[in-house]
C-alpha cells in the first residue's frame, strides 16, 4: 500500500491526556519514541499558537537522538533531521499557501518515502497531505497552566504507535 493517499480510515478510540507541565509532554514524547512503528509514521499536531506543538516535537526528536538546536520551522516550512535510526522531517504549514510548493519543494517525495514526518498546522495543507497515522490535538486549558490533549489513531500504524 502506498504511503501517500487517503486510506479508508480506521477510527481508533481517542486517548485523552492532561499535561500539567512540560515533563508530561516529555513523557508522552519518550513513549512515542520507543515505538517501532515510528519509522515511517506521519503525526499531525493541531492547536493554537502557544499550545505546545513545537515543544512536543523537540522532546520527540531529542528522545530519538537529535543533536544541536531544534528550530521551529515556521519560516522554512520544513526542517530535516538525520537521526540514528531513521530520517525525520518537522513541518510547520502555518505559512504554506501555495500548493505548487508541495511539488516544487519535494514534499510529495518526502511523504512517499521512509522516515518520520511530523506536521504542525496540517489543516493549511489538508488538500495535499496524506491521512496522518496520529492526530494530536493540544488545547491550553482556561487557567493556561495545563494542556488537554487528544490523540486519535487513524491507521493501523497509528494504533501501533499507541499500543
Ligand atoms: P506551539 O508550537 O504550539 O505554538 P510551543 O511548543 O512553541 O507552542 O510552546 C509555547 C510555549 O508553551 C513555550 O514557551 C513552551 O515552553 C510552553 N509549553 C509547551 N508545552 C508546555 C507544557 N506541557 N507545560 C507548560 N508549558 C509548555
Ligand atoms: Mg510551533
Amino acid at each position: 500500500m502506498s504511503a501517500v493517499g487517503h486510506h479508508a480510515s480506521i477510527v481508533g478510540t481517542p486517548t485523552r491526556m492532561r499535561w500539567a507541565d512540560e515533563e508530561d509532554t516529555r513523557a508522552f514524547a519518550e513513549r512515542l519514541a520507543r515505538s517501532p512503528a515510528l519509522a515511517g509514521a506521519f503525526i499531525a499536531l493541531h492547536g493554537d499558537l502557544g499550545a505546545g506543538k513545537t515543544t512536543l516535537v523537540r522532546h520527540l526528536l531529542r528522545a530519538l537522538g537529535a543533536q544541536g538546536r531544534i528550530k521551529s520551522p515556521t519560516y522554512a516550512v520544513v526542517e530535516p533531521y538525520v537521526l540514528p535510526q531513521f530520517p525525520a522531517w518537522h513541518f510547520d504549514f502555518y505559512r504554506f499557501d501555495d500548493p505548487r510548493e508541495w511539488e516544487d519543494a519535494g514534499f510529495r517525495d518526502i511523504f512517499a518515502g521512509p522516515g518520520l514526518k511530523i506536521a504542525e498546522w496540517p489543516d493549511k495543507a489538508a488538500a495535499v497531505l496524506p491521512t496522518p497515522d496520529l492526530d494530536v490535538h493540544v488545547v491550553l486549558d482556561d487557567d493556561d497552566a495545563h494542556r488537554l490533549v487528544t490523540v486519535t489513531p487513524n491507521t493501523e500504524r497509528g494504533l501501533e504507535l499507541l499500543a
